[in-house]
């Protein structure tokens, strides 16, 4: 029997009635923390409300870069890379990785000094990146027809398919023994004497004294039924996949105004290197406060919209509403995000100027995701927090996709062992509701 009952009815017995560790979201963060925390033996359940990696963690660009990072990032990132050199093997799958290295062509001075200001912090943490010269750039890049005055290099960065990572790590950990639910979001978690102790799913309650909680973009919105204040918010990138083009380079590249990587059928990733979308609702009034600040020095980098998107909010506000239905903690199963066409004509434009022999690439795939982002541009990470029981994951600010094996692997090792291995304290939950946030050095 199919019937809509019957399948519901499934649903609600695949769900255990207790395990040691849920994880809410199956992107790549809960994905990888799943694997990890498979690992160490613990029986852990997956949900997620929509499919696998159908959000930001499908979207990405595929930079896996260390350079230009913020200083609270990089012992992570370090991490990440040694990870990443070995993960297609661990993961037993092809996840187009390329170890090629990392690239920010300056157009003008301004750009070369802006970033050789990083390289001091390149020093410290004993990251191998230089400042190329112009010949050097055009060694790497063949043909670069636009003017330069070098670039920001980082050999041991690479790229891999972000349409792959994360359904890789769900894989390994079904193999490890984890549960892994779809279509089933958390509405909420339950807290009893300040201890974590299960979750609301839509099919069910679930004990647990562990959650993790890596929810993308409407992290905040579980939190905030926890009574926690997480100042997150909504932009909106656009990336388009290529027609195969001549070999150019594997190397994640910036370069005139173009952010693009190719993999090895010749097909690029390209997308605007140097504006995100921002699709103005009622709900960016929301910890604007935390924003204000850097907004005015930040402001190139956003398009501000008064779009579509103002109008399906207030719509979602109706009381019969999908929000309204599936309730605050779970808000919207999949949302529509459309890509910014425009920004990708001029994004192909820049790719074709700069090589005057992919003058043939066409755009062949396009897709935009929700960014989610926080005031100090650096995420959270941390698995000691209030009430006990919960980590969180969440706000990466459109460079987590880079990170996600290091978060899986830190907060498993975490809960497991109540040591997350580096020093975690910048990127801790608690920081907004200390007043201890910093100005980022990038919102995005
Ligand atoms: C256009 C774009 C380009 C990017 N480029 C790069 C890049 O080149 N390099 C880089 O390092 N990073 C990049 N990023 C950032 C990177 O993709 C993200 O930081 C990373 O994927 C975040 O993973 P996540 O698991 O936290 O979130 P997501 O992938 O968004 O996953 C969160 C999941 O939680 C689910 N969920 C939410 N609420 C519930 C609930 N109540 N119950 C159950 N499930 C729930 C959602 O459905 C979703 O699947 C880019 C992002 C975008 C959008």
């Amino acid at each position: 029997m199919n019937s809509p009952a019957a399948a519901f009815g499934n649903l609600a017995t695949r769900l255990p009635q207790e395990v040691d560790v849920v994880i809410i979201g199956g992107g790549l963060m809960g994905c990888a923390s799943a694997y990890y925390l498979g690992k160490t033996g613990a029986r852990v359940l997956l949900l997620e409300k929509s499919i696998l990696a159908g959000q930001q963690s499908s979207r990405a660009w595929g930079f896996v870069r260390q350079q230009s990072r913020d200083e609270a990032e990089v012992p992570l990132m370090q991490a990440s890379i040694g990870i990443w050199r070995a993960l297609e093997q661990e993961l037993q799958s092809d996840l187009g990785w390329r170890n090629d290295g990392c690239l920010f062509v300056a157009g003008n001075e301004a750009e070369r000094d802006g970033y050789a200001s990083w390289l001091p912090v390149a020093r410290d943490f004993s990251v191998d990146t230089v400042m190329l010269s112009p010949r050097e750039v055009e060694a790497r890049l063949p043909g670069y027809a636009m003017p330069q005055l070098g670039g920001l290099f980082t050999a041991s960065d690479g790229q891999a398919e972000p349409t792959l990572v994360a359904r890789a790590f769900a894989r390994r950990a079904r193999e490890l023994g984890v549960r892994i639910v779809e279509q089933c979001g958390a509405r909420g978690i339950d807290v009893a004497a300040g201890q974590v102790v299960g979750v609301e799913t839509e099919h069910g309650y679930v004990k647990a004294k562990t959650v993790v909680c890596a929810a993308g973009v409407t992290t905040f919105r579980l939190l905030k039924l926890l009574g926690i204040e997480l100042p997150q918010q909504l932009v909106r990138g656009t990336v388009a996949r290529t027609t195969p083009g001549p070999a150019l380079s594997g190397i994640s590249t910036i370069a005139n105004g173009v952010g693009f990587r190719q993999r090895l059928d010749g097909s690029f990733n390209i997308a605007d290197d140097a504006h995100v979308d921002v699709d103005m609702t009622l709900g960016h009034l929301r910890a604007l406060h935390w924003y204000a600040p850097s907004l005015w020095a930040h402001r190139k980098s956003f398009r501000f919209n008064l779009n579509g998107a103002c109008l399906n909010d207030l719509r979602q506000r109706l009381p019969w509403s999908e929000p309204a239905r599936l309730g605050p903690g779970i808000h919207e199963r999949a949302p529509r995000i459309m890509p910014n066409g425009k920004s990708l004509r001029a994004a192909l434009h820049g790719l074709k100027s700069a090589f005057p022999n992919q003058a043939a690439t066409q755009i062949a795939d396009q897709w935009a995701g929700g960014i989610d982002v926080l005031p100090d541009g650096i995420p959270v990470i941390d698995a000691q927090t209030s009430p006990r029981g919960l980590a969180v994951a969440t706000g990466f600010c459109g460079h987590g996709f880079a990170m996600g094996p290091i978060v899986g692997k830190t907060l498993a090792d975490w809960i497991d062992t109540g040591n997350p291995g580096l020093d975690m304290r910048q990127l801790r939950l608690s920081r907004f509701a200390e007043g201890d946030v910093k100005p980022p050095s990038s919102l995005f």
